[in-house]
């Protein structure tokens, strides 16, 4: 079995892909589950449960995507699915506050000492907006300072991209954002102590965003010294530190990357896990930042589903398992996970790059420092790779520049196999290689 492009059977996958995609822009709801990147159409889902999911074909796969994080308890984790059906059956949504929230909130604060307040959200996207709202109602400023490659949702000025010259404003980085608005926000390379100082040199910085863990560009974890070099210089130009773990948050330990590595922002924004699998998001920090928020305070920010009782529910499940033993465990099979895969590629031009919960396997010979040394990786053999996983029951990103993210519901059992699909998916990439 297993030859280059390895026979898949997605033909029921093929069918409403073609159906979707006569309504659905591109046939999916978000872009990257196209898997355009890795040069197929997208395989369609029935069902899942625990660290397995499987296709409307009837494939089953151990899926390292696992809702692109939210899942750190696997799917359906029966105490999840139990939260959510109690809520459900109770209410699906009142528009009026309810105790889980509070419930939720306290817990964020007792694991995140940066988080004495929370506002919730549906949506990362609209934290992160939220957390830049409060920054330039703080700070009186309108700039904001990001890194080429980290993601902070889609909203207009975080949709910037480099523009000529380090330290410049920003370009729109998709067609339909005002010119002006991405030029309030400048983007510098990541781990570029040199372009964040030039950067941080103007007066009229609002807040440094950053992901303390990046791994919107794939895993590119921060060079010694550059969260401190984040926290000095915001500080240096009374500008606002906001850290969006909403992929770091509650994943790499209790708190989020920030802490674990010693340094706290102003603001957090979370997502994915705390909503376990539902839209819940949240923006994060003192009190004397986030009363600035209505009522309390005059900067507006609302929404219907916000704090959603389903979602809280889902949350609240979630981190429930988050203990100690739980962290030690997910570190584990990450470990197992990178270490292996590491070996599985041999001397090939491949470097593993891991943190406790995600990974990343780079086609490039050193692990890369920023977007730009991502951009020269072999994108093509990722591709190829990936495919040949999905062939062989292995559900990777299905982007070079995404991360992968084991879960409490990987077993040895899981890992095993997934090195074992990575070791015949290497070798069919030789050429005549059939990876059997
Ligand atoms: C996913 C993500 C977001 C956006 O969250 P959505 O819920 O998709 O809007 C923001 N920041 C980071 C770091 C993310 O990974």
């Amino acid at each position: 079995m297993g030859t280059v492009g390895a026979a898949l059977n997605d033909s029921r996958s093929a069918a409403l892909f073609a159906r979707a995609s006569a309504v659905i822009p591109g046939g999916v709801n978000s872009p990257v589950r196209a898997m355009r990147a890795i040069g197929r159409a997208p395989l369609f889902i029935e069902r899942a449960a625990g660290a397995e999911i499987v296709d409307v074909d009837g494939n089953r796969y151990t899926d390292y995507v696992c809702s692109w994080g939210a899942l750190i308890a696997g799917h359906a984790e029966p105490s999840v699915v139990e939260a959510v059906r109690t809520a459900a059956s109770l209410g699906t949504s009142y528009g009026a506050p309810t105790a889980g929230e509070v419930e939720l909130a306290e817990e964020v604060s007792r694991r995140m000492p940066a988080a004495e307040m929370l506002r919730m959200t549906s949506s990362g996207t609209e934290a992160a907006m939220a957390a830049v709202r409060i920054a330039r109602a703080h700070t009186g400023r309108d700039i904001v300072i990001k890194f080429a490659g980290a993601y902070h949702g889609h909203s207009d000025g975080l949709l910037a991209q480099a523009g000529s010259g380090l330290a410049t404003q920003g370009l729109p980085a998709s067609p339909g954002i005002p010119a002006a608005t991405a030029a309030t926000t400048i983007v510098v390379p990541w781990n570029d102590r040199d372009a964040l100082v030039t950067a941080t040199e103007r007066g009229d910085i609002a807040a440094i965003i950053a992901e303390p863990l990046p791994a919107n560009m794939g895993l590119i974890p921060p060079a010694d010294g550059f969260l401190e070099l984040l926290r000095e210089r915001a500080d240096g130009a009374r500008a606002l530190l906001i850290f969006d773990e909403v992929i770091s948050g509650f994943r790499v330990g209790r708190a989020g990357a920030g802490e674990r590595a010693g340094v706290r922002a102003d603001l957090l924004v979370l997502g994915k896990i705390l909503g376990g699998g539902l839209p819940a998001a949240a923006v994060a920090g003192p009190r004397h930042l986030l009363e600035l928020l209505a009522p309390s305070g005059a900067v507006y920010q609302a929404g219907t589903l916000s704090g959603n009782p389903l979602a809280v529910a889902a949350g609240r499940a979630t981190l429930a398992l988050l203990d100690e033993g739980a962290y030690g465990r997910l570190e584990r099979t990450t470990e197992r996970l990178g270490a292996g895969l590491l070996k599985e590629a041999g001397g090939r031009p491949v470097s593993v790059v891991w943190r406790p919960g995600l990974l990343t396997v780079f086609f490039a010979t050193e692990a890369p420092r920023d977007l730009g040394e991502v951009q020269q990786a072999d994108l093509g053999a990722y591709g190829a790779w990936c495919r040949e996983l999905l062939a062989r029951g292995v559900y990777a990103p299905p982007s070079q520049f995404e991360a992968w993210f084991p879960s409490l519901a990987h077993d040895d059992d899981h890992v095993d196999r997934t090195l074992a699909a990575a070791a015949g998916a290497f070798a069919a990439l030789e050429p005549g290689g059939n990876g059997s």
